[in-house]
């Protein structure tokens, strides 16, 4: 009953998928739902395109080479929204393309990737978009018809304010009627699904625990005005912050308008290193977020979810001793 109530409810966050999409959540973190996802729904015969502009991105690219599964990948810049001339390029090239895979919130920058012009493309060519909500679901908006959205994976411990331990992905009720495309039995999300809404149960033991708190979380969702709401909330405070970090001077890594609410990356200003930073912010009780890859010496990122409220005022005094 715990299991179906979270699946159902998990369906309902967006008014669109209340109908047409179903839920199948398993036990692992946000990597293992996109993996899933790819595995049942990334086509076995024909080719995915991977459009990228950062490290979820290309994690998905690798997870597609390690299943051997046809790929190919934009490879885009990290600080570059993404390009549709290379889209078109790669989909004029590679005609076999079925399936299309994108960031929906690209945690390595921070930007929110405007998905209107790829999504549109997909619908007009009838390819199942299949999207990395980890980052954004339940507080961004995302455009289930309009962008073609075959499935979206996310996970319990980011935006839904839950613990770590479960994740899932939500696809349409066409897509679960097709064969499972999974060359791994763990992350078949077709046997989730199948189970699941026959009784309850699952493949695999869940991590139990965990679902009783995400079943909270969900109420609590509902209750604060849904991710409209919760999107508002997260904004709010990335203002709050930015008000203080302007006036010490610190810059963000890219123009504000392309950022989620939901996370910020700041450049370090010279002089100071991020483990510097991080380590004055902790002793105060705050942890911040590195940079990734050839970003980690210049940049820092801070998160603004969770039931943080009382929090910001305490954090934007301490920034303001931090610098
Ligand atoms: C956090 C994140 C993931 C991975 O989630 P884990 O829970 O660390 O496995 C995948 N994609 C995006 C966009 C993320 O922000």
């Amino acid at each position: 009953a715990l299991m179906q109530s979270i699946n159902a409810r998990l369906a309902r966050v967006y008014e669109e998928t209340a109908d047409a999409y179903e839920a199948a959540t398993l036990t692992g973190s946000g990597t293992s739902a996109v993996e899933g996802m790819l595995q049942s729904f990334a086509p076995r015969d024909a080719r995915t395109l991977v459009v990228s502009n950062g490290v979820y991105g290309e994690r998905m690219a690798n997870m597609l080479r390690m299943q051997g599964k046809p790929y190919v990948c934009t490879e885009g810049e990290w600080l570059e929204a993404i390009d549709m001339t290379t889209v078109n390029t790669l989909l004029a090239q590679y005609p076999d393309v079925q399936a299309v895979a994108v960031v929906h919130h690209e945690t390595t920058t921070g930007r929110l990737n405007d998905l209107t012009e790829l999504g549109e493309l997909c619908k007009a060519r009838g390819l199942d978009l299949l999207l990395d909500a980890v980052s954004s679901f339940a507080a961004e908006d995302i455009e289930f018809d309009a962008w073609n959205i075959g499935a979206v994976a996310a996970t319990a411990n980011k935006c839904l304010h839950s613990v770590p331990g479960l994740s899932f992905v939500l696809a349409r009720q066409e897509l679960w009627q097709r064969s499972s495309q999974a060359g791994s039995v763990y992350l078949d999300m077709h046997s989730y699904h199948k189970a699941q809404h026959a009784n309850g149960f699952s493949p695999f033991t869940q991590s139990v625990q965990p679902a009783f708190a995400l079943d909270v979380a969900l109420d609590e969702l509902a209750q604060s005005g849904g991710w409209e709401q919760r999107g508002a909330t997260y904004g709010a405070r990335a203002e709050r912050i930015a008000a203080t970090l302007d006036g010490l001077g610190i810059q963000t890594l890219l123009p504000r308008d392309q950022y989620s609410s939901i996370l910020w990356t700041w450049l370090l200003p010279e002089g100071l290193n991020y483990p510097e930073l991080h380590d004055k912010l902790k002793a105060e009780g705050f942890v911040i977020y590195a940079g990734q890859g050839n970003l980690a010496a210049s940049v820092f990122r801070i998160a603004h979810m969770g039931e943080i409220d009382d929090d910001i005022e305490r954090l934007c005094a301490l920034l303001e001793r931090s610098f």
